[in-house]
Formats: structure tokens, sequence, C-alpha cells
């Protein structure tokens, strides 16, 4: 299970409420302090502990609940609620394009997981919506890419859709269209060049893109396992090409949980699925509140 060590700090400071029958300010502030630790650790932003302390501790305090018959259990709902808040409250779909085909253009880092994460989604949309997907290649920069996204494709059986390298990015995704079009595909997944670090150069073909096939969910597919640099990467792109949604990969990995706790409090998006395992049938759909609920155990 993900964020063990971040479960295993906030249950013991939790523990000492549980069972009390009296709970004292004096016993909240002690208990607040152990979670902002435990937060910390975890490696979620710093602001964002601090907002998530004060909401707590104005809740926690209040009168009708600490003149309550079961106290240190409200208290720990009111942990849990805050917990889901941070992440999103409700769970955050994908938006289907009133006319087909749905185009979620996929976007991040090199090595985050996207070319994994588009047969991943593709195969979760056939089994799940009764999608026909297309998966197209638009890493033009390395051919290994484009065989890539063909093997992960014929793994799971869904069609890609790739013109080499020669041809720009635009073209190659404009011409998925027309395809998915006359193919009766209505879900179509851009996969895109991966980069090692924010790139003026790859960030403006996303842009180019973006404007061409005017897409219904822009995705960046970013890395849990690199706690705030995640979050300072999903700050970066969003400001450029203001995503949709995020994709948390490498959850199975990730015990501290600091980048899945963050991500939405700093950037005002939804993580909206989750990658936790290398197999392709490895992908959940992100719920807040039972991943908060799964985190308080
Ligand atoms: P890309 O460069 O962003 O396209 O990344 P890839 O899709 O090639 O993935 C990079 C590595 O991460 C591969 O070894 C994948 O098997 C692995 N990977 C992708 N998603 C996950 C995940 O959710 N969990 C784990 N454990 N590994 C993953």
């Amino acid at each position: 299970m993900a964020f063990e060590n971040l479960s295993e700090k906030l249950g013991a400071a939790l523990k000492k409420l549980k069972g009390k029958g009296v709970v004292t300010e004096k016993d909240i502030k002690e208990s607040m302090r152990e979670i902002k630790l435990a937060l910390l650790e975890a490696d979620v932003n710093y602001k964002v502990v601090k907002d998530f302390i004060g909401n707590v501790s104005e809740r926690a305090v209040g009168a009708d609940v600490l003149e309550s018959l079961t106290p240190g259990q409200q208290i720990i709902k009111i942990v849990n609620d805050e917990l889901a808040k941070l992440m999103g409250s409700d769970s955050a779909r994908i938006e289907f394009a009133k006319k087909p085909p749905t185009i979620v253009l996929m976007a991040g880092l090199q090595g985050a997981g996207k070319t994994t994460f588009c047969a991943k989604l593709a195969g979760f949309m056939r089994k799940k919506h009764n999608k026909r997907p297309l998966l197209v290649a638009c890493d033009i920069y390395r051919p290994a890419a484009v065989k890539q996204l063909e093997v992960v494709g014929k793994q799971i059986d869904i069609p890609v859709f790739q013109m080499g390298t020669q041809v720009s990015a635009v073209s190659i995704a404009t011409a998925a269209l027309e395809h998915a079009k006359h193919h009766g595909n209505d879900f179509v997944i851009i996969d895109t060049a991966g980069r090692l670090h924010i790139d003026d150069d790859l960030m403006q073909e996303l842009e180019d893109i973006k404007a061409a096939v005017n897409p219904d969910e822009i995705l960046l597919v970013i890395d849990a396992m690199t706690g705030q640099d995640a979050v300072n990467i999903a700050e970066s792109f969003n400001a450029r090409l203001e995503i949709s949604g995020v994709v948390m990969t490498k959850l199975d990995g990730d015990t501290r949980g600091g980048a899945a706790l963050s991500v939405k409090a700093v950037t005002g998006k939804p993580i909206k699925f989750a990658g936790v395992g290398e197999k392709l049938s490895d992908i959940e759909e992100f719920h807040p509140d039972r991943m908060a609920s799964r985190i308080l155990g």
C-alpha cells in the first residue's frame, strides 16, 4: 500500500485521542503538533501543512466537538475530511466530449510513466466505458518512444497511430483525429515528447498541439516518488498549458505521500488517476475520500 510511513505516523498521533472521553485544548495542540510533523516528514508542501493544521484545529476546538460524547472520534473524522478536501473532495472524472472523439493530451517529463499511462488509460476506457481508443505517437524526437507506444498498444490490443519521426507533432495529431473519425475511435490519447526538464521548445510544441486539436483533457503525468519536485513541475506545466488534471504515477512505491497531498492545493488541479504498478492494468481512478480513509487506516 502507498503512504505507509505517513499512515503510521498519523495513526500514532491520533491514537492518543481515539478513546478519550474528555479532550482538552492542550490535547488537541499536542496532536496537531504531531500531525504537522508527520505531514512535513511526508514532504507535504509547508504552506499546505500550515493551512491544513489551521483548518483542523479551528474545527476541533469547537464546543460541538469537545462537549460531544466521543470527541476523539470526531477529531479523527475532521482530520479525515480535511485530508480528503486537500486532495480535492469530489472524485475528478474525465470530461467526455459531447461530440466524439474525446481527445486527451498527455504531457510530462521523461520517465514519469507517460507512455505506460497512455496505454493504461486506453485499456481502462475500453473496459469501463466501452470506448474504442486510439493511441497517437507524437514523440518525434525518440524513435524508441514511437516503438514503445506500439509495444504497449499491442500488449492490450489497442491501435496506435504513428507517422514516424519526420513529420511534425502537430501534423501527426491532426492526421490522427481524421484517422479516428474514419475508424470509429471515440477516445484519442496523444502521447507527447518526454523531456528531462521543463524545456521551452517542447512546451511550445505542447501549446501548438493544444491549439491544433483543442483537447477535452490535458493530463499531466507526474512521478509521486519525486515529492515536491513533482508539485513544482505541475505548477510550471499548468502555468503554460492550463492542464485539466494530474496523473500521479508510481503511487505503489510512494511511502510518504507528499506530492499526492500537495498537488491539488498548490495547483488547483485535481489528481484524476493514479498509476499503481508497472502492469498495464495497474491504474486506479483517484478518489480523495477513499485515499484519506486509506491513509488514516
Ligand atoms: P515516460 O518516459 O514518461 O513515457 O515513462 P514510461 O512510461 O516509459 O515509464 C518509465 C518507467 O516507469 C517504466 O519502467 C515503467 O514501467 C515505470 N512505471 C510507469 N508507471 C508506473 C507505476 O505506476 N508504478 C511503477 N512501479 N512503475 C511505473
